[in-house]
């Protein structure tokens, strides 16, 4: 049997580079810290190696298609699949940011949504049994559904959408954005927001689909909200610590062999919330 593996994305800092270094010395097996930009993925590497830790490098770019194949090729290649999967890397435009809505909308949605996505698209696939995917999502995406249409709830919400239906509502919100219509279509204005609704939703669909194609298999995907910690995302004034942010993700990638669940589910503070 090839040996076990981890795949951990945007973990050059913040909760992902929190996330590697807790899977380092909690999960049996490589560790991958991957990065878009090789230069701070490496230097984050050796910042963990000054703590004794092994975790290893691979290049991953949510935004390039072909930076998705070739992780997924090595892994197929070195280790016959993945084991666990944390899909962390995200991105989110500051408060006082200038940039017009349309554009922020467009942005956040093509890394936060489209490029996780597609990582799904490509790694999902090859997730070996009793594999874990953890996609980090946010507290956000549960109120900016709240600030949603009846309509738009009711469509998220649903446990028979499937993914071709999301994939056309998240561009959907992109075109009202842009066109400045989102409000009146019913979207809440945030462009973040609306990019996780997309990753609980997306998680929701994946596990779905995996509990219908491979029931055999054992495979646990759910989202989850790390908290509002001190990163440069959420800046200094956040409540909480990395530490406390890597929590509830590494809780869910390292789920028993054998576990039942949770599995579909959006987790925060490791407990299965209402979406
Ligand atoms: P962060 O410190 O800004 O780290 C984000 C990471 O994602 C960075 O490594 C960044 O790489 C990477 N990234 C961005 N775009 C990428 C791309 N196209 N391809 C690959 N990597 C990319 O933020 P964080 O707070 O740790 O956030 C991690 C996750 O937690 C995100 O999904 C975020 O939405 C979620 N979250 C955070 C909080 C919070 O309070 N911090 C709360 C709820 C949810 P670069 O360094 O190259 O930019």
């Amino acid at each position: 049997m090839s040996k076990r593996v981890a795949v951990v994305t945007g973990a050059n800092k913040g909760i992902g580079l929190e996330v590697v270094r807790v899977l380092c010395s909690q999960f049996e097996g490589d560790v991958y810290l991957t990065a878009r930009d090789r230069e701070r993925g490496q230097q984050a590497v050796q910042k963990l190696q000054q703590q004794q830790l092994r975790p290893l490098f691979h290049h991953l770019d949510l935004n390039d298609r072909q930076s998705i194949k070739k992780l997924r090729d090595f892994m197929a290649q070195t280790y016959g699949g993945i084991d666990v999967l944390i899909n962390n890397a995200g991105i989110a435009f500051k408060v006082a940011d200038t940039t017009p809505f349309g554009t922020q909308a467009e942005v956040t949605l093509a890394t936060n949504f489209f490029g996780t996505r597609d990582v799904c698209t490509e790694l999902l696939p090859i997730i070996k049994p009793q594999g874990r995917v953890v996609n980090v999502s946010s507290d956000s995406g549960s109120s900016a559904l709240r600030n949603c249409s009846q309509e738009l709830q009711k469509k998220f919400r649903s446990t028979d959408i499937t993914e071709e239906e999301l994939v056309e509502l998240m561009k959907k919100f992109v075109n009202d954005a842009k066109g400045g219509e989102h409000t009146q279509q019913g979207w809440a204005s945030t462009a973040y927001g609306v990019s996780k609704i997309g990753v609980t939703v997306l998680s929701r669909i994946h596990a779905r689909m995996l509990s219908k194609e491979r029931p055999a298999d054992g495979i646990l995907l759910n989202a989850c909200c790390p908290g509002w910690v001190k990163t440069d995302m959420a800046g200094p004034n956040a409540p909480g610590t990395v530490e406390e942010g890597a929590v509830t993700p590494v809780y869910l990638a390292l789920l028993p062999a054998g576990a039942a669940g949770p599995h579909g589910e959006f987790v925060v503070n490791k407990t299965v919330q209402k979406w």
